[in-house]
């Protein structure tokens, strides 16, 4: 019970200094989505995934033009591509270029791959030949031994999944999101210190808002999956270095896995128009329903 009592008297403390922080200077949010990053992942040399007829590069640079034609429709919504061809990119590039487009939101276009299935059957037996001992008494033996045959099969992992950054390495976000702060107070009045205990929770406080969007989005993103009757594997948040275009774009940002190219079915969906075009509708009606939910009404 103390203990509680001393935690409880400890949040107390730490909710009045953030709230007095809150009401502090520049708002925390921007109240409207103004500008939409869509990043078509890969490109040029950087191939991605492959399926049997088809590369992610590819898939995912058709879906992301289709999003980004659709999300040009929403008004007051400007829309920067990370590539619009079959160009490399560089991932610090996309990131730096989300940032200095004070990108309100970061979409990442992927298609997922997984390794074919290895199972391996016994198909009879065999005589096998071995020696013992050395010098002259060296034995000729035999021996029977089980046979073996090595079947491929195509993995059978298919659907969508979306990625977020996880909380736990906020921090990190946290000095991007650090970055993106100074930029936007210098061009006010005042250079904050950033090493200024108010700055580090403004910028905790941003950091926070950025995961709560991002998860609201990316979740989103599968609920209309689901709807559109595609397989939905879910939200994931992970901190490897595959997704840390996500933490380094200082903004609510999400990867998309829009498929498995290593699966027959996702990967004709893929690369049929319709399927991208629905892929595209699906991922613009999370982000119309994203907008109406965080926009003060
Ligand atoms: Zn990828």
């Amino acid at each position: 019970m103390i203990k509680k009592a001393i935690c409880t008297l400890s949040l107390c403390i730490a909710l009045t200094a953030i709230t007095s922080f809150v009401n502090a200077p520049a708002p925390p949010q921007k109240p409207t989505l103004k500008t939409i990053i869509v990043d078509a992942g890969h490109g040029g040399k950087a191939i991605g995934a492959r399926g049997k007829y088809s590369t992610e590069k590819k898939v995912c640079l058709a879906i992301a033009l289709k999003l980004g034609k659709m999300l040009d429709q929403i008004p007051g919504v400007r829309v920067v591509y990370t590539r619009t061809s079959d160009v490399y990119v560089d991932n610090r590039y996309r990131a730096t270029m989300a940032n200095n487009n004070k990108g309100d939101l970061y979409i990442s276009i992927h298609a997922n791959s997984a390794p074919p299935s290895v199972t391996k059957k016994k198909i009879g037996t065999k005589k096998e030949v071995y020696y013992v001992g050395k010098g002259k008494k060296r034995k000729k033996k035999t021996r029977i031994v089980p046979r073996y045959k090595i079947y491929t099969s195509p993995n059978p992992a298919h659907g969508t999944e979306t990625y977020i950054w996880a909380a736990d390495r906020d921090d990190e976000k946290g000095d991007f999101v650090g970055e993106r702060i100074s930029e936007e107070a210098e061009k006010g009045e005042y250079t904050p210190n950033i090493h200024d205990p108010e700055f580090k929770i403004k910028s905790l406080l941003w950091t926070k808002k950025f995961f709560d969007k991002s998860l609201r989005l990316a979740t989103l993103v599968e609920d209309e999956f689901t709807k559109g009757g595609r397989s939905s594997r879910g939200v994931k948040q992970r901190n490897n270095e595959g997704i840390w275009i996500l933490q380094a774009t200082a903004m609510p940002s999400i990867l998309v896995e829009t498929g498995f190219i290593s699966n027959r079915k996702d990967e004709d969906y893929l690369n049929n128009a319709k399927g991208q075009e629905e892929l595209a509708r699906q991922i613009f009606q999370a982000v119309k329903r994203y907008k109406q939910s965080t926009e003060p009404k």
